[in-house]
């Protein structure tokens, strides 16, 4: 079996329903391995066994549920070789890209077992001055069971991202992989019953859309989703059946802005990391740069200096690997050659770069704002410079996309930087460097618009996987009873007078 041969389009699976699938090496199309597709009943008893397993996993508490979220770090990570190799496999990617990807992972992994308790035990809060005789309290607890629906193009990173932060925060785990990358999430689930055989707190399903969709409908207390921006609406369309909350990770058109005062040689070897890493299939990638006039050429001849030594391949030593998903090239040849036909040049490559599994590098310049290759994800290796006035105009442009997930900015000016960073309409910016966000477990990490809500990583991370809980405790009477049907006339006359004393001048 080919991986020509297999629809794997958002909702749909092969054939009639068949019970097995097969996971492929994008390089050359050759089979890894056949998974169970996985139907609403199977995921339907992963979800009871999960409720279950939330149980134990409560009971546990803060210290207990961090001892074994460092146990599973420590055995990711020992095993870390093994987990990137499969990662390399399923993805194409190169060896070294995937150990990344694993070594991010345990960082964050690492941050949310260490830091759940601190941010989520309840804490003393002020009760204020009308309920001065309470004391009072918030808390955030488990949700119980938490589906994650996850990509292939991050297989243990993107997921992670959603699931170390659900565990960290009390929540059982029902997880349905990419029909991609399968053997991941598989790897995953092993690493975890390595250590504790008889609680299924990390479970796998597998499957397609219609697997995914079961697990919308199975009852869970939320769905992590994160995959492209059409299947969010889809998946939050199933879960409003059942009032289920999402948080949505999507797509991106990240822009990044190289004002005239920037290192020009750092934005250049940015740019080509951020563009054409991981073959361009990054959520956070750059695919669109604004350089202002002064820099414009100097940038460029650079650019395509530092482009054309970059070469893709299926080895290990390669810059990067195939596409994953095979009709992403079809998305890729069309950006490309709707711009050429309005007008854009091709600096590097052109419509001839595009194979049938491996993308070479573009270079696409003066392309107008208004085509597919400026305003949708393209997720390949092809990437827009264009040129803008200054940083105000880069600003106007990178802010008029639908998308708003990351962006980054070059200046020598920081807090020039920093003030830019603010007006940008992205989740996350990073300033003189590209995904300078995604290894920093601290930071939320999430979208706007098109490109999703909610957030992972970070406190807002943990609260997102979790219930917020406000108690009161009343400590003595109160000085001016109202909280009663028999409420006296002089209690209510000095409370009005407050009222305006307080709030009405
Ligand atoms: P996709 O939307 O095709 O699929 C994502 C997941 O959803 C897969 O597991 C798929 O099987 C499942 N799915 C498909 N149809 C479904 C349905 N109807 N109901 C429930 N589940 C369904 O996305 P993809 O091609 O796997 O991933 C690439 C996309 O993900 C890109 O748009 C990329 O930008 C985005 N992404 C975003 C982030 C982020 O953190 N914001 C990270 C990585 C990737």
């Amino acid at each position: 079996m080919t991986r020509e041969l297999r629809d794997t389009s958002p909702g749909s699976s092969p054939d009639a329903t068949p019970s097995t699938f097969a996971s492929l090496d994008p390089r050359t199309g050759t089979v890894l391995a056949e998974y169970p597709v996985n139907t609403a009943s199977d995921v339907a008893a992963a979800v009871e066994r999960a409720r279950g397993a939330a149980r134990w996993w409560r009971a546990q508490g803060f210290r207990g549920r961090r001892d074994w979220l460092l146990e599973f770090k420590k055995a990711i990570a020992s095993d870390a070789d093994d987990l990137a190799r499969a990662v390399s496999i399923e993805t194409g990617k190169p060896y070294d890209d995937a150990m990344l990807e694993v070594m991010l992972t345990v960082e964050h992994l690492d941050w949310a077992a260490r830091n759940a308790k601190k941010i989520l035990k309840p804490r003393r809060v002020s009760p204020g001055l009308v309920s001065v005789n309470q004391s009072a309290s918030v808390g955030y607890q488990p949700l119980g069971v938490v589906g994650v629906i996850g990509p292939w193009n991050y297989p243990v990173y993107t997921p992670m991202g959603s699931i170390s932060y659900a565990l960290a925060a009390g929540n059982a785990i029902v997880f349905k992989p990419s029909e991609l990358t399968p053997g991941v999430g598989k790897w995953l689930e092993t690493k975890w019953n390595s250590l504790a055989p008889g609680q299924p707190v990390l479970q796998v399903v597998t499957g397609f859309g219609e697997t995914g969709t079961a697990l919308c409908r199975a009852g869970v207390d939320k769905i992590a989703f994160t995959g492209s921006s059409p299947t969010a609406r889809k998946v939050m369309a199933v879960c409003a059946e059942s009032l289920t909350p999402i948080v949505a990770e999507c797509g991106g058109k990240d822009a990044m802005l190289v004002a005239e005062d920037a290192d020009l040689d750092k934005a250049v070897e940015s740019a080509a990391f951020g563009a054409f890493g991981n073959a361009g299939q990054t959520c956070t990638g750059v695919e669109r740069i604004y350089v202002a006039e002064p820099v414009y050429r100097q940038f460029l001849d650079k650019f395509t200096a530092a482009v054309e030594r970059v070469r893709p391949g299926g080895s290990d030593a390669d810059s990067y690997g195939p596409m994953t998903l095979p009709r992403q090239v079809d998305v890729v040849r069309s950006h490309i050659a709707d711009a050429l036909d309005k007008g854009a040049r091709a600096v590097v490559g052109g419509i001839d770069s595009v194979h049938e599994r491996f993308v070479d590098p573009v270079i696409l310049t003066d392309v107008p704002e208004e085509s597919p290759a400026v305003r949708d994800e393209t997720f390949g290796p092809t990437v827009v410079v264009n040129r803008v006035r200054d940083l105000e105009e880069g600003v106007e442009r990178a802010n008029s996309s639908a998308y708003g997930l990351g962006s980054s900015v070059f200046t020598g000016n920081r807090s020039r930087g920093r003030e830019i960073a603010e007006r940008l309409r992205a989740g996350m910016v990073s300033v003189n460097s590209v995904l300078g966000f995604v290894g920093v477990p601290s930071l939320p990490f999430g979208g706007i618009g098109e490109s999703g809500f909610g957030r992972i990583h970070g406190a807002d991370g943990l609260r997102e996987f979790s219930r917020p809980k406000a108690v009161t405790v009343q400590r003595f009477p109160a000085p001016l009873n109202l909280l009663t049907l028999e409420r006296s006339a002089r209690d209510m006359k000095i409370s009005a007078w407050m009222l305006k004393a307080r709030h009405g001048r």
